[in-house]
């Protein structure tokens, strides 16, 4: 599905110079927001000739659930970041995910998906997709002959997350997609790890982003990216049967044109927040007191995995974990951040300035107690979102002072 050769790609330079750059009206250096729900056609064979299959033809555009000139750019923009044939921007990342999963699958059908994924995700597959006979069999993504093991003559999909939503594990993508081979679908939430990992280079078939987060990086509305093959999408715009088409998740021209904006700092942001969390991961981890997750450091099993298949210059993105073991350690450690002003006890990640939640009981909640045990999620642990405002001295001395308040 990816376009270029996986050798040499910089996903920084395609950013720059893989999709054509479009000038705003009077010359604007940044594109025109383009406001209109319905465009104008000269002729009434031109509308008809878009229905019957051609929707975007140059410069044609029809209705704004289908394309639009704002979702068109920024599609491109992030498919040429993504190595990948197309990309469609959407309202968030769980449209993303839904609307993927539903094109793909139908009563009878079977999926094998990973059982570290961000809660919702889980609740989806567990209960939305479970009441509508399609089969879900949960696998530790690391876990190959297991995922080998549970592929039948139904499985349509494969899904994961290639560095995990709460405990960062990093799944082998290219073992995952041999055993995917052409008939499944191997689809990958890379939401944690923007340019550290380009999944399609790596196998993957579909790559999904929550745009809410590190696309972002200002918290400021929610979004959601499908990366994907022409093919797909064309199935995916489908008059009569695609899930875009239909279900209508298209992301609105001013967020489409606000997100475009933000994703040209996304190379200088990811950098400083690799940096940081890796320098402050290893300062904590020096300490020796609480477990640190994160697979920048030498001592993490997900380092190798890591460091094969990333790409260098991004080292391993802005997230890290503290296994603090009780809900109580956890509590006086966040709460010990938000006083000092370190962070902020909030969801969602990505954002300039360091965000802390106590996955167990919130982002991770739907899952139910029995698989956050054997996934060895402990009521303890602090998923951070290390943001990069401030002196990094005095960064590692507040998250110094909020393990030592434990
Ligand atoms: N994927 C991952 C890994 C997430 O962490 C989240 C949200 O936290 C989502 C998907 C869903 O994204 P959104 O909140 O934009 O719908």
């Amino acid at each position: 599905m990816n376009k270029l050769p996986r050798e040499n790609f910089d996903p920084e330079q395609a950013l720059l110079t893989g999709a054509r750059r479009v000038f705003g009206e009077f010359g604007g250096v940044n594109q025109s927001i383009h406001p209109s729900t319905t465009f104008t056609t000269m002729d009434p064979e031109i509308m008809s000739s878009m229905f019957n299959g051609s929707l975007s033809q140059k410069g044609c555009h029809l209705y704004g659930r289908h394309f639009h000139p704002n979702n068109l750019q920024l599609g491109a923009q992030v498919a040429a970041m993504e190595n990948t044939q197309a990309a469609y921007p959407v309202a968030s990342g769980m449209a993303a995910i839904s609307t993927v999963l539903n094109q793909i699958l139908e009563p009878g059908s079977h999926i094998i998906a990973s059982q570290d994924v961000y809660g919702g995700t889980y609740a989806y597959l567990n209960n939305v997709l479970r009441a509508k006979e399609i089969e879900v069999s949960f696998v530790d993504p690391c876990d190959l002959e297991l995922i080998a093991a549970e592929v039948a003559e139904n499985t349509k999909a494969i899904f994961v997350e290639l560095m995990s939503n709460p405990l960062l594990k990093i799944c082998d993508l290219e073992a995952i997609s041999q055993i995917a081979g052409d008939d499944i679908q191997l689809i990958v939430d890379n939401t944690f790890c923007p340019l550290t990992f380009t999944p399609a280079n790596l196998g993957a078939d579909i790559v999904i982003y929550s745009g809410t987060k590190f696309l972002n990086g200002m918290s400021d509305f929610v979004s959601g990216i499908i990366c994907c093959s022409s093919d797909f999408l064309t199935d995916l715009m489908d008059l009569q049967s695609g899930q875009l088409m239909l279900g209508g998740p298209v992301l609105d021209p001013k967020s489409c044109f606000q997100l475009q904006l933000y994703l040209q700092t996304l190379p200088t942001r990811i950098r400083e927040h690799s940096y940081r969390s890796l320098v402050i991961a290893g300062e904590l981890a020096s300490k020796r007191s609480f477990k640190i997750i994160h697979p920048g450091l030498e001592s993490s099993d997900e380092f190798a995995p890591a460091h094969r298949q990333c790409n260098k210059a991004f080292a391993m993105g802005g997230m890290m974990a503290i296994d603090l073991e009780t809900y109580e350690n956890a509590r006086k450690f966040v709460m010990t951040l938000q006083d000092s002003g370190w962070a902020f006890n909030a969801v969602s990640l990505g954002y300039f300035h360091s965000l802390v939640s106590i996955s167990g009981s919130s982002t991770s909640s739907e899952i139910d107690m029995e698989t956050q045990a054997i996934s060895n999620l402990s009521p303890g642990l602090v998923r951070v979102s290390v943001g990069f405002m401030g002196n990094i001295d005095r960064q590692i001395a507040g998250f110094e002072q909020a393990l030592a308040a434990i």
